[in-house]
């Protein structure tokens, strides 16, 4: 596979034995991607099981009901509901009884969100 073995190869001879050589280069390379490719899957896995074990996301995604578009992060410990777009952020406590209108930034699918917790 050196460049001067290419160059100094004769046009037109050994054809066959290059296609042999490329042949054997391809099944290689396939051989190493499937190695790589199952290296990738196994450590993808690994490190989701990590995470889900160590911390699961703290914060529920509030999603549109009809295009599943994210509407904004309920963070549980605050009591509070995140809605961002782009650099702007609006920290919403609604309260028990309390409810929140987002209209889906996607398909305009006016999503409430409405505390049912019974009141204190
Ligand atoms: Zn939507």
């Amino acid at each position: 596979m050196s460049a001067a073995r290419e160059a100094n190869a004769p046009s037109g001879v050994d054809i066959a034995a290059r296609i042999g050589t490329l042949e054997m280069v391809v099944s290689e390379i396939d051989t190493q991607m499937h190695h790589m490719m199952a290296t990738i899957v196994s450590n993808a896995a690994g490190g989701s099981a990590e995470v889900e074990s160590r911390s699961p996301m703290r914060d529920a995604v509030w999603a549109c009901a009809n295009c599943c578009a994210r509407l904004g992060i309920y963070n549980e410990d605050k009591d509070q509901l995140r809605v961002r777009y782009k650099d702007f952020v609006a920290y919403i406590n609604p309260g028990a009884g309390g409810s929140v209108m987002v209209p889906c930034r996607r398909c305009g699918e006016q999503n409430i969100l409405t505390d049912t917790r019974p009141s204190k």
